[in-house]
């Protein structure tokens, strides 16, 4: 079993301490990209990094549900990553699916986004519910190379594309309740494939954590031949080569 395992997509700040800390040290061992939502959690979620250097890797982002604060916002958050570094932009991206009402105030937000990590080369954890493939054209339309699309449950003929293309997908932990995560699974490239938890989001009434990463790597591995283990090293080195940790995973 590995000792570190990468998950992809986390919303850390809303963890108590003791059960982050639990996560940490628990064997295996996480190593947790943690994502914000306005410029107060990018922050949380920036001081977490400092902290839990090498095991918490900060993106820093403002979530489509929240595009209230407008480009001020934005603006701020942009000076965040430019102060303390950070390497990703997260969480970002549209939402047809929950939020279609805000659809048109959300585009030029993650336009800005794009453009910022397009002449940065910086990774874009997204959020693309209902809207896979208006996110994917974006991407391409801005010629950014380092994205993911986190939760992944979009077309399935649109994983060929975001292969092609050198992005990656992340299937989340709730494979182990959700039937449209099972399909994804089945289908998905491998080599583009990471885990995540979106914990503590809880769905469906599974309060979702970086630990059920492990049973949701069984699951995966049951579909496609291979070991929990396999599983794991696969989304391993797919997120080193995304997000280019210091730490290594694999
Ligand atoms: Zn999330």
């Amino acid at each position: 079993m590995h000792d570190i395992v990468v998950d992809a997509h986390s919303h850390v700040y809303q963890y108590s301490r003791e059960e982050l800390e639990q996560l940490l040290s628990s064997k295996p061992s996480f190593l947790i990209v943690g994502v914000g939502e306005d410029f107060d959690t990018s922050k949380m979620v920036v001081e977490l990094a400092e902290k839990y250097e090498g095991r918490i890797y900060p993106c820093v982002g403002v979530h489509p549900w929240n595009i209230d604060g407008g480009t001020g916002e934005v603006d701020d958050v942009l000076s965040l990553a430019m102060a303390e570094q950070v390497d990703c932009i997260g969480e970002v991206g549209l939402d047809k699916k929950f939020v279609i009402e805000t659809f048109d105030k959300q585009v030029p937000v993650f336009t800005r986004f794009l453009e910022y990590a397009k002449e940065n080369n910086m990774v874009l954890n997204i959020h693309a519910a209902g809207a896979w493939r208006e996110v994917f054209d974006l991407l391409i339309k801005h010629d950014v190379s380092r994205a993911l699309f986190h939760w992944y449950t979009g077309p399935i003929d649109l994983l060929k594309d975001i292969e092609y293309s050198g992005y990656y997908v992340s299937i989340n932990a709730a494979i182990i309740i959700q039937e449209k995560s099972k399909r994804i699974a089945e289908k998905v490239p491998l080599n583009i494939m990471l885990l995540e938890s979106d914990g503590p989001y809880n769905y469906r009434g599974l309060r979702l954590n970086s630990r059920y990463i492990l049973e949701a790597a069984g699951i995966i591995g049951s579909l496609r031949g291979l070991t929990q283990d396999e599983v794991i090293r696969i989304s391993n080195e797919n997120a080193m080569s995304l997000f280019n940790f210091n730490t290594v995973v694999s």
